[in-house]
């Protein structure tokens, strides 16, 4: 028999049954089990290199020929993080949609983990957007990236849009990025509506995604927060667990 789980994890594993809409919000910190790095975790990639950020920036990709060199050669060297595998935090949130406990996921990771464990396009918003496509800034021309990618390894170090000549980019959103208006809008009306909000290995600090507990918590939800480092909503939350998530959430899912 199982052991029985302890406050708080019994607490928020009472509350996932008595909810009729759960949203579950994650961030990088999901996917450093699977051996991604996140950004300011304690071996985050912006903590070790804080000048990575400002090369994240639209404008800086827009602007700069050799940022878009660099980030394809990268892209290419070491992959898209395609061998990671999803871990036990990614399992149990499909196992929440598989159980008919989930009403949205909204991710603000890139990695394709949750569709990768099981969780379906119709219940994610993916908010940062996917690495799994291209597209074209001029244009809009999407596809799979790896198209693009076979043209960075056949020797074109910046591939220009085959339809109309303008900027190909991974199908993500950068800092000083607009984010997709209909992705942010189905999130805000699902944190409005739900009665349980989940923020899950994320800092809280990425606007306007981190409106969102504020939206759930104005409209009367419980917010639960699963991280391992302080958040901005830390004060704010009905339940703060600070543990590992690959460890507390399958435990927590399994009791529902
Ligand atoms: P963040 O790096 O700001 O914060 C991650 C948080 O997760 C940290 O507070 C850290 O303490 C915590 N954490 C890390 N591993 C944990 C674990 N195993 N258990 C519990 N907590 C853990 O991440 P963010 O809030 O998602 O914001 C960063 C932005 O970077 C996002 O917009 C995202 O799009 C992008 N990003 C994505 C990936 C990915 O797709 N996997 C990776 C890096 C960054």
């Amino acid at each position: 028999m199982a052991a029985a789980l302890e406050s708080p994890l019994a607490e928020v594993a009472d509350w996932l049954r008595q909810s009729r809409s759960t949203v579950v919000l994650t961030g990088a910190g999901i996917s450093t089990e699977s051996g991604i790095p996140d950004f300011r975790g304690p071996n985050g990639l912006w903590t070790r290199n804080p000048g990575a950020e400002k090369a994240a920036t639209l404008q800086n990709y827009l602007a700069d020929r050799e940022v878009r060199v660099r980030a394809w050669r990268s892209r290419v060297e070491h992959g898209l993080w395609t061998e990671a595998e999803p871990n036990g935090g990614h399992l149990a949130i499909a196992a929440l949609e598989r159980k008919g406990r989930l009403d949205l996921l909204i991710t603000q990771n890139i990695d394709s983990l949750h569709l990768k464990a099981g969780n379906s396009l119709e219940r994610m918003v993916e908010i940062h957007g996917n690495l799994r496509e291209y597209v074209c800034m001029q244009c809009g021309d999407r596809g799979p990236i790896e198209r693009v990618l076979e043209r960075v390894r056949a020797g074109e170090d910046d591939p220009p849009c085959r339809r109309c000549g303008g900027i190909l980019k991974s199908a993500t959103i950068s800092f000083g990025q607009n984010l997709v208006a209909a992705d942010y809008a189905r999130s805000e009306a699902a944190a409005a509506r739900c009665e349980l909000f989940l923020a899950i290995g994320t800092s809280l600090t990425v606007y306007p995604v981190a409106y969102l507990p504020e939206v759930a918590l104005r409209n009367g939800a419980r917010l639960v927060i699963i991280n391992a480092q302080e958040t901005p909503y830390d004060g704010l939350a009905h339940a703060l667990i600070r543990e590992q998530i690959g460890q507390v959430l399958p435990r927590i899912v399994a009791a529902v």
